[in-house]
């Protein structure tokens, strides 16, 4: 079937007219690059966002989570509900575009949580999905994973978060490429395909604070946010010693301390 592109970009989010109105679509996609690159961008940041979205939720859930909720008069329960309704809202989106690929085109996912889903799509399908037959398919798509990533990252990231660099390298591997240039994709059980190749991380590790939220961060790379220490283990003294890096670790634990979100007391200090 030969499908006729349109020259200028279907998505409804494509440049505004008093900017000049939407981009040329190079005649082989529904959408402008511009609006194809953030679909792409839109997904991977979605997927990277999506444990911390999880590990929200857990904390709203505690039996101490709803108290330090302030603001809006909402009640902890409104915005647990409000936070997994964007949870579920955008595994369904992701599920949703995965099947239509699944079935019209054929390809497999190499796993089925929302965030590998999510990033399937964003590496492997946004040029397919971008070029679909039906061209409201192509627009949807594109909008809806803006929304679906605005969503995510408000329920996330709640206004007043701050992100801290700590002088901590990642401790993790990076799978090398394979000579196509893709990436190895773990599966769901966080297995790597056989023959996968790894370096070490060149990342360095951060910390996210939530301003409404007392519980302990995980240590997330900036290069890979798959790369995380949970707090039972970068609390744990066997870890620190294996950072290798015994004057950065200190450091890093008085930078999180002096941040107010630790309990003094849940926290060894090697002296
Ligand atoms: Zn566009
Ligand atoms: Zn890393």
């Amino acid at each position: 079937m030969r499908v006729e592109y349109p020259v200028l970009c279907a998505s409804g989010r494509c440049r505004p007219d008093e900017h000049g109105g939407p981009r040329e679509t190079g005649g082989r996609s529904h959408v402008c690059p511009v609006c194809e690159d953030r679909a792409r961008e839109n997904l991977d940041a979605l997927a990277a966002a999506w444990p911390d979205l999880q590990k929200r939720l857990t904390a709203l859930r505690s039996p101490w989570g709803s108290e330090p909720v302030t603001g809006g008069g909402s009640t902890g329960i409104d915005l647990d509900e409000r936070v997994s309704g964007t949870a579920h809202a955008a595994a369904e989106l992701v599920a949703f575009y995965s099947r239509l690929v699944i079935a019209e085109r054929g390809h497999t996912p190499p796993a089925a949580s929302p965030s590998s889903l999510a990033r399937w799509l964003a590496r492997s399908q946004t040029p397919w999905l971008c070029a679909h037959p039906d061209q409201g398919v192509a627009a949807s798509y594109v909008g809806d994973v803006a929304d679906a990533w605005r969503d995510v990252r408000a329920a996330a990231y709640p206004v007043g978060t701050k992100t801290i660099r700590l002088p901590l390298r990642c401790s993790k591997l990076c799978p090398v490429p394979h000579d196509d240039g893709t990436m190895p994709e773990p599966d769901d059980d966080g297995e790597w395909p056989d023959g996968t190749r790894f370096v070490p991380c060149p990342g360095g590790m951060t910390a996210t604070i939530h301003p409404d939220l007392q519980y302990v961060p995980d240590l997330v790379c900036d290069l890979n946010h798959g790369h995380r220490v949970p707090p039972a283990e970068w609390q744990r003294t066997g870890w620190k010693s294996a950072a290798k890096n015994q004057a950065a670790t200190h450091r890093l634990l008085q930078t999180v301390d002096t941040s107010g979100v630790l309990d003094r007391s849940s926290v060894r200090v090697d002296t």
